[in-house]
């Protein structure tokens, strides 16, 4: 069983007393907003039966985008009134206190920058851009509004196409035998944080995984189940639901 051993009180202590907090947050931060996860039991690998392989591989993209927009059609129509849930919003309000030097993320969600966070290194890129595989024509600042009305232009299949060349457009999500994004400049802010706290990931999946091992300062880990953390002084873990954890820890810091 994993063991909880960092109790509200312990971390409103390390945050009151650091100035430089960076968080890396995964899925389980979005989960309880009714951002499905990927991989879960619920996730929308399992209930939608989609094949990740098909969905997410680059070369399958480029000879049939079909099978992307397929699942983005779904994702964009599930996520598309979701709210940021109070976890998002205490770290933007962190961020306000001048307490929070950066959140590196491992979510297309976009939920940090909707609560209010300046500065989010989106690891697996989001929906905000695209980029036409025809001409190149870059496009920025797209919501899912925006992509909702593309797809629906395009009917069945739904792939969203260029205006300018009726070329594919690619969102700018890093899809499986692409880089990571931003890698250098996550490893640069944890470098550089005098505490890192890991929301709603289970640091299985590297890169992420890697980035904790960037920093000496104090971790606390809060996430639904098992965590790859090694366990040594500094180094603490929670299990349970985020948003809970989190009034109780604003609680103490006075912030609600
Ligand atoms: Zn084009």
């Amino acid at each position: 069983m994993p063991v909880s051993n960092c109790p509200p009180e312990h971390c409103a202590d390390l945050i009151r007393s650091a100035s430089r907090v960076v968080t890396l947050t995964g899925a389980g931060i979005s989960t309880s907003a009714g951002v499905p996860d990927f991989r879960g039991p619920q996730g929308l690998y399992v209930t939608r039966r989609y094949d990740p392989e098909k969905v997410f591989e680059i070369g399958g993209f480029r000879r049939e985008p079909r099978y992307f927009y397929e699942f983005s059609r779904d994702f964009v129509g599930l996520v598309r009134d979701v709210q940021p849930t109070f976890s998002h919003h205490f770290l933007a309000r962190l961020d306000r206190l001048n307490k929070l030097a950066g959140v590196v993320t491992q979510n297309i969600d976009m939920l940090h920058q909707q609560a209010g966070s300046r500065k989010v290194i989106e690891l697996h890129g989001s929906y905000y851009a695209a980029r036409c595989l025809g001409c190149g024509r870059d496009c920025r600042e797209l919501d899912y509004r925006w992509w909702e009305t593309a797809m629906q232009l395009s009917s069945t299949p739904p792939v969203a196409r260029c205006e300018s060349c009726d070329g594919v457009l690619k969102p700018d999500i890093v899809f499986f035998g692409e880089m990571v994004k931003g890698f250098e400049a996550a490893e640069a802010l944890v470098g550089g944080c005098d505490l890192l706290l890991v929301l709603g990931s289970s640091l299985q999946v590297a890169p992420a995984s890697w980035l904790p091992h960037a920093t000496d300062a104090s971790i606390v880990v809060v996430n639904r189940g098992q965590v790859a953390l090694p366990r040594s002084s500094g180094r603490y873990s929670v299990d349970s639901d985020l948003d809970d954890y989190f009034r109780k820890v604003a609680d103490c810091l006075g912030m609600r």
